[in-house]
């Protein structure tokens, strides 16, 4: 069995030890545009240049190094046939929900007045919290925003959670589709977004969404940057309806220097690291369903291409 492995990762070959250890009896061949494997069984990439799918025609399955796969379905020479599975969390939710738990509570409990305080050298109690005065709000309850709207009810929280389906969730209210969207922004002041990138989902995070939350409200984006409308955000944070953003995503990235993201004083940014990708996990995940496939199997985590995630 030949494996191409096929990212922008410059270290690419530190992935092949790990996946021989998993499947010993496969040929692993890092891209090389001089010599492309044009027998590859299966593909595993991660942004790869468009060249890759032209060059490779014995695929029978394609592995996206992620859990998102907006970049690799709008790539030009896509086979438009074979299967694409993404990651399924593969130790990626319990990051997230770190990520997301931390920027709720230092906004909630006022860590960053204490931290204030402390410069000045300011002994004093500020108003302890009153949990229903930060309503949660969790765009997308799939693998990702699923265990982050789990962590935070379980922090007593109260949660909403967003998806297509609407479907339930112990401790988390859940709102489905267009037509409970702005009822769902209605109740709440902290919004998370953890949806993938589609065509439905694009520029969601904009001045409408912004104006229906309830006032003085915290926004964290961990999906993609194309979900916000970058000037609709500013807009929203002068006119005092959102008191804090933090964003992990951006349209470009690396982020622009001279982007007004990066010196404002009410954006928390971090370079796409609230959920990274471990290699353990991933390859382990990857491995056992070329192993179901081999099997004549059908593994879990196959993208609908129509809805694009
Ligand atoms: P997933 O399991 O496929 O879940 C997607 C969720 O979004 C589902 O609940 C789905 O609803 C909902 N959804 C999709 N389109 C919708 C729409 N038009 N309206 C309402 N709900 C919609 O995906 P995941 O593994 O949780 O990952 C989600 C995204 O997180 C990824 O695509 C990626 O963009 C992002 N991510 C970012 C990082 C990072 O480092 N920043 C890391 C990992 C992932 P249904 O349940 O009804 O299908």
């Amino acid at each position: 069995m030949k494996i191409l492995f096929a990212t922008e990762d410059p270290k690419a070959e530190r992935w092949k030890a790990p996946l021989l250890e998993q499947l010993p009896q496969a040929d692993i061949h890092i891209w090389d545009a001089a010599n492309p494997a044009t027998d590859a069984d299966y593909a595993i990439v991660w942004q790869p240049p468009a060249e890759v799918f032209a060059q490779t025609h014995s695929l029978k399955a394609i592995f996206n190094l992620g859990a998102g796969v907006d970049a690799l379905l709008k790539l030009t020479g896509l086979p438009d046939n074979l299967p694409i599975y993404r990651l399924e969390d593969a130790g990626m939710s319990a990051q997230m929900a770190e990520y997301v738990a931390y920027y709720v509570i230092e906004a909630s409990r006022d860590m960053a007045l204490y931290r204030e305080q402390q410069a000045d050298g300011v002994w004093k109690m500020l108003r302890p919290i009153r949990r229903q005065d930060w309503p949660i709000g969790v765009l997308g309850l799939g693998q990702i925003g699923k265990r982050v709207a789990t962590t935070l009810a379980g922090l007593d929280y109260p949660v909403a959670g967003w998806s297509r389906s609407g479907q339930p969730i112990e401790g988390v209210e859940s709102f489905a589709g267009q037509e409970q969207f702005k009822s769902f922004l209605a109740r709440t002041r902290v919004l998370i977004n953890t949806l993938p990138l589609t065509p439905e989902t694009r520029d969601l995070l904009n001045y409408d969404t912004f104006s229906s939350l309830l006032p003085d409200a915290v926004v964290i984006n961990v999906g993609r940057g194309e979900h916000l409308v970058d000037h609709d955000m500013i807009r929203a944070i002068d006119e005092g309806l959102i008191r804090h953003s933090v964003l992990d995503v951006f349209r470009q990235e690396p982020l622009p220097i001279e982007h007004p993201f990066w010196r404002h004083p009410s954006i928390t940014l971090t370079p796409h690291v609230s959920a990274r990708t471990l290699r353990d996990e991933t390859v382990q995940q990857i491995c056992d369903k070329i192993k179901l496939l081999e099997s004549g199997e059908s593994p879990s985590g196959l993208i609908d291409r129509q809805r694009g995630y």
